[in-house]
């Protein structure tokens, strides 16, 4: 067996998480509590590639992941939620100070005093895994947990565990869908950090998701709920060669090794289809073809960025078919029995980083919240320095 623990980091990271994990049970027919719904003849029961994601206890499954956040409201949710039974109560872990979107706090002083800790439940973890595959991280760039605490996290991790691939879902900032004015420094420090450290990351930026709610999937007023649902659709396509049993199917850690020509071009352009609501699924058709041609239109890419501006220098399609049809929890997205995603190493993709960049440029040169980080433990040299590696990626793109 080949396991793989996930990390959710901040606020959008455990969101999208339990979006996940309550699709993810809906998948294998585990119920609520992590007992297994014994009724179910849809759900091949003997398959044990469900364990690369969730633990077998002898009476019920438990998924093998940590919640991580500074502050208690998010995790306090879960703790009194639906699905409080599945986790186990010690990798649901919050701390009482938020990091107020800066990435020092969610670095430097908050996070230090909850870094041994997590570690220690990573350890546990992965002290019961026959043979550890990777991470996945789920995370905002723009957070002060989300971008801060994670770089803190992916640093040890690849001092602690240095043969296992790092792996990361993280949502990219989009100014139509938040307020918070440092996530171009958040992002661009955590970036910083992630091109030496992360094997390949996965971005889904949310401007791109709420335009797929709204004019796709034709949700009048889509929120966070809609959008972590359409991700955590996309994510379990992606990582279902890894949780089901299938002797074709490409393992989600195999992926970045075919994906990532170079070390530092690692961020995959994600897109799927069929992307429609169920209303328009009774008069659309789903075959291989449409598919294939729909994954490559930028309506179905979860970044805003212009494919025909970029070249392709990798490309993963992965077909999925499903009996009976796919479960969607909230149903906004139709379900298909035949699905796919594409994982595109593009150029296109420096026009989001180009932009972003460029964000941070108009505010670093007036200085403008730098002295938030500065009193938080930084120095100004941090951020030129994250700043040029940024420039240097953007170059690598040509
Ligand atoms: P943190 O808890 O300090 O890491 O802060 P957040 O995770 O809230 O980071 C803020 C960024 O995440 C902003 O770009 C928000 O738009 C985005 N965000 C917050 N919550 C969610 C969520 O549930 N889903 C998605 N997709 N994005 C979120």
């Amino acid at each position: 067996m080949k396991e793989i623990i996930c990390l959710h980091v901040g606020q959008a990271g455990c969101q999208i998480g339990h979006a996940c994990w309550e699709l993810f049970c809906l998948e294998h027919g585990i119920q609520p509590d992590g007992t297994l719904a014994m009724n179910n003849c849809s759900i091949n029961q003997s398959d044990q590639s469900m364990l690369t994601f969730f633990e077998d206890i002898g009476y019920k499954y438990t998924p093998r992941m940590l919640y991580i956040d500074l502050e208690t409201t998010v995790l306090d949710e879960v703790r009194t939620g639906a699905y409080r039974e599945l986790f186990h109560p010690d990798r649901i872990i919050s701390g009482k100070e938020d990091a107020a979107s800066n990435y020092a706090r969610g670095y430097f002083t908050i996070g230090k005093e909850l870094i041994s800790h997590v570690l220690d439940q990573v350890r546990r973890i992965a002290n019961r895994c026959q043979s550890l595959q990777g991470f996945v991280i789920f995370h905002s760039f723009g957070g002060g947990t989300g971008s801060g605490f994670t770089s803190l996290l992916m640093e040890n991790l690849k001092v602690d565990y240095t043969k296992t691939a790092h792996l990361e879902f993280a949502v990219f900032p989009s100014p139509k869908l938040s307020t918070i004015i440092t996530e171009p420094y958040n992002t661009i420090l955590n970036t910083h950090c992630g091109l030496e450290f992360a094997d390949c990351v996965f971005i889904v930026d949310n401007e791109a998701s709420w335009d797929i709610c709204t004019n796709l999937l034709d949700i009048k007023k889509a929120n966070f709920v809609n959008i972590n649902r359409l991700i955590s659709q996309v994510i379990s396509n992606i990582t279902a060669g890894s949780r089901f049993q299938d002797g074709n199917a490409t393992d989600l850690i195999e992926f970045h090794t075919n994906l990532v020509p170079f070390p530092r071009i690692h961020f995959p352009l994600v897109s799927y289809s069929p992307m429609r609501s169920i209303e328009k699924a009774y008069h659309e058709q789903n075959d291989t073809q449409t598919l294939t041609r729909d994954l490559f239109h930028k309506n179905n890419q979860m970044v805003k960025v212009e494919p025909s501006t970029g070249k392709y220098m990798s490309i993963a399609v992965i077909y999925r078919a499903t009996s009976p049809p796919m479960f969607v929890p909230g149903g906004d997205l139709a379900p298909s029995q035949h699905s796919a995603v594409a994982l595109a190493n593009s150029t296109a993709l420096v026009d989001a980083w180009a932009r972003i960049n460029l964000k941070f440029d108009l505010m670093y040169s007036k200085r403008a919240f730098v002295h938030w980080y500065i009193n938080e433990g930084m120095e100004e040299n941090d951020f030129s320095e994250a700043r040029d590696n940024l420039a240097a990626l953007e170059q690598g793109f040509y």
